[in-house]
């Protein structure tokens, strides 16, 4: 017998291998093993032949092996082994890289199933390229034909968790309901017994989908709860109230290097609106990469200053953060505002027309002295950084949106008990449904048009060798016209995360041949905080043309000089991501280019044609969704460590049921005083959503 709260060691008849297995798998409880969801199912009662396997979707087969070997390679961390399947229908080449043990399971002549997609592979011919596989003997196959395909990390295969799983729902108690029985009711919920099985043994894949149904529908209700929760705290705390001060909003406008767009002026008087309520303000900034947002914040920045307080604009990377702050520099050169800069390698305090490099002691009495504009990455955040008088929190998460969700969570308190207003700025549009799901009721701007004068980028599609010299030809040119350009590689060695080996092989190879006269940087993840600071200066002062880099580039960097972008390897990039990249240059009134260089792959061209035919940066986060059915755009990471780890955009549905519940609960009962289990699940929420 087994509890839900149990550690996992406590599960009964495991083997040694299995239980290392679990270790590895980081889980404490069994209520979290079986929380883990599966990522898809195999149906192994729908059997598909190999003459009529589709390209690019998730099939099984039955099939037997009738060749197999390993390939030599050159390369040290990489094992390829090769090989042939069969059935009466025709036969279908396999790759599997790294798993050389697969040798000793596997011979010529055995029956197994594999799972997997078939793709056209232009190095490796038309296949599987590591499916799933298992003997067609076994065991696990027995219990049902609906196999479900686990999410894995490390050395876990998906063999020995399936089995794991399986013995822990065997032995599963039945688990005490979290949820009011009238909720369960309701919205026909199953139990969490039943749910679990469901999803574990599911008989159907419709029946599998219920169950996960209903843990969508907690992990909703759960965070909605403390969304809520957080909301009425930080109404209950109040926020310093700012009052709007025309004469100084004249001053400001007049005194900016261009006139401010409609949208821009529409955006920052809803924030002028807002603050001047006792209720904080909790405000969405919407636009499109290169829409203009940062000067809107500057613009509230120096009103909360001028009213007294402190600001802080907090950005996603250090680079950015240091660019914010010479942006707010530069506008705010005639005004008089102290403006900090804090990163995790600079420290620089702006006032009375100085600029002093501090230590992180003086930075720090500094901010506690309060009223300034501090500017940093996001662990200005952390409660004991914030100055005691902050009253204005903007946090520019671009298209992170999983931070923004745990931002939606925070209340800020002061230490007097009141609460910041808060303005968050994003380049992803969120179809305003799960804006309301994942954001609560947030107020929303939305800044459509771009600065006049802007050309749009012209973006095209080319292929191979062939089309990359295209390429450096153009940056040829536009270097000799005092331009500058972006080559963006990929993340070619999983074994290279930080993408200093891509970039550095890349710019070796172009300054021994394709680029040999033109000034080359690297920028790259690896390279200490200093160096990367040197790299973007130079750049931007013109001692080099070409900027070779990672998706670093891909945000906020302002370098209005450069108009061309190359994008090497496009096809493994997601549209919405190659958008942002783009929107790296077309920062001037010169015309732009971004060169996509794709590999010969005939799926991924048409998906790319896309970016040639549109610069809407909303119809291009819409295709993406349509095409890759979810994204990690909206911070739904499949890797588990977005803040949902079951829900995914496509639950909509469920997710407005959710929601639904959850505003009913508080409207009985505000402080959920009477329901003490729900409060605790919320909290634990709210928690676990920070700690990431
Ligand atoms: P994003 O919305 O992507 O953060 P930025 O705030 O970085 O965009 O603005 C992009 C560029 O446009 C900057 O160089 C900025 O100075 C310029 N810019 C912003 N607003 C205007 C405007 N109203 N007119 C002309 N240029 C503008
Ligand atoms: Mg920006």
């Amino acid at each position: 017998m087994l509890a839900w709260n149990d550690p996992v060691t406590y599960i009964h008849g495991l083997t040694s291998q299995q239980r290392r297995v679990l270790k590895n798998l980081e889980v404490e409880t069994v209520g979290d093993l079986l929380s883990i969801m599966p990522r898809r199912y195999d149906d192994y009662s729908n059997l598909v032949k190999i003459a009529y396997v589709p390209m690019g979707e998730p099939v099984t087969l039955k099939v037997k092996i009738k060749a197999l070997k390993k390939q030599p390679t050159f390369r040290r961390r990489i094992s390829i082994i090769k090989g042939l399947l069969e059935d009466e229908t025709g036969t279908i080449s396999v790759t599997w890289f790294n798993q050389p043990w697969m040798l000793e399971h596997l011979q010529p002549g055995d029956e197994i199933y594999v799972s997997g997609e078939a793709r056209r592979h232009p190095k490796y011919g038309t296949g599987f390229v590591s499916p799933l596989w298992e003997p067609a003997n076994d065991e696990t196959l027995a219990a049902g034909h609906i196999a479900p395909v686990y999410p894995l990390t490390g050395q876990v295969t998906q063999k020995t968790l399936r089995k794991i799983m399986k013995i822990a729902v065997q032995d599963l108690d039945d688990i005490e309901d979290d949820l009011p029985a009238d909720i369960v009711k309701e919205y026909s919920l199953p139990d969490p017994l039943t749910a679990v099985n469901l999803i574990h043994k599911p008989d159907s894949l419709e029946s599998a989908e219920k169950g996960r149904r209903r843990f969508v529908f907690e992990e909703i209700l759960f965070y909605q709860l403390a969304l809520r929760l957080a909301r009425n705290r930080a109404d209950a705390g109040g926020a310093p109230d700012i009052k709007f001060n025309q004469s100084f909003a004249q001053k400001f406008v007049a005194g900016l290097p261009f006139e401010l767009t409609p949208d821009q002026k529409r955006g920052a008087w809803a924030c002028f609106q807002d603050m001047e309520k006792s209720r904080p303000m909790r405000r969405l900034l919407q636009g499109d990469v290169g829409s203009g947002k940062t000067v809107v914040a500057a613009f509230c920045a120096a009103m909360v200053y001028r009213a007294g307080y402190s600001v802080a604009l907090m950005a996603p990377t250090d680079i950015l953060a240091k660019q914010h702050a010479a942006t707010l520099e530069r506008f705010y050169q005639q005004h008089n505002i102290s403006l900090l800069l804090l990163t995790s390698s600079a420290r620089y305090l702006m006032e009375g027309g100085e600029t002093i490099k501090l230590t992180p002691l003086k930075a720090k009495e500094r901010l506690a002295k309060g009223r300034v504009v501090a500017v940093g990455t996001h662990a200005l955040l952390e409660r004991e950084q914030c100055p005691a008088d902050l009253a204005l929190a903007m946090v520019d998460e671009q298209h992170r949106f999983g931070v923004a969700q745990r931002e939606a969570l925070t209340v800020l308190e002061r230490p007097d008990k009141m609460v910041p207003h808060l303005l968050s700025m994003t380049a992803t549009p969120i179809p305003r449904s799960l804006a309301l799901t994942l954001l609560g009721d947030l107020d929303v701007s939305i800044i459509k048009t771009k600065p006049a004068g802007r050309r749009p980028v012209v973006t095209r599609l080319l292929v191979g060798d062939t089309g990359r010299n295209m390429a450096y030809q153009a940056i040829k040119e536009a270097v000799t016209r005092g331009e500058q350009a972006f080559i963006v590689c990929p993340l070619i060695d999983p074994s290279d995360k930080l993408g200093a080996k891509s970039v550095e092989e890349e710019v070796f190879r172009l300054k021994n041949g394709p680029l040999k006269d033109i000034r080359l940087l690297a920028l790259h993840g690896k390279m200490s905080p200093a160096d990367k600071d040197r790299s973007m200066d130079d750049f931007k002062n013109k001692q080099a043309d070409v900027l070779v880099a990672t998706t670093v580039v891909e945000v906020g960097v302002d370098i209005p000089e450069a108009t061309i972008m190359v994008i090497e390897s496009a096809e493994r990039f997601g549209l919405a991501q190659l958008h942002q990249l783009r929107g790296r240059i077309g920062r001037s009134d010169k015309p732009s280019t971004c060169y996509l260089v794709a590999s010969n792959e005939e799926a991924s061209l048409s998906r790319l044609r896309i970016l040639e035919k549109t610069n809407d940066g909303f119809a291009v986060a819409e295709e993406d969704l349509k095409i890759r059915g979810s994204g990690n755009v909206l911070g739904f990471e499949q890797s588990g460590r977005g803040v949902f780890k079951i829900a995914r955009p496509e639950d909509v549905g469920i997710m407005t049921q959710a929601r639904d519940a959850a505003v009913k609960l508080l409207a009985e009962d505000p402080l959920l005083a009477g329901h003490e289990k729900l409060k605790e699940r919320a909290e634990v929420m709210r928690r676990t959503a920070h700690a990431e």
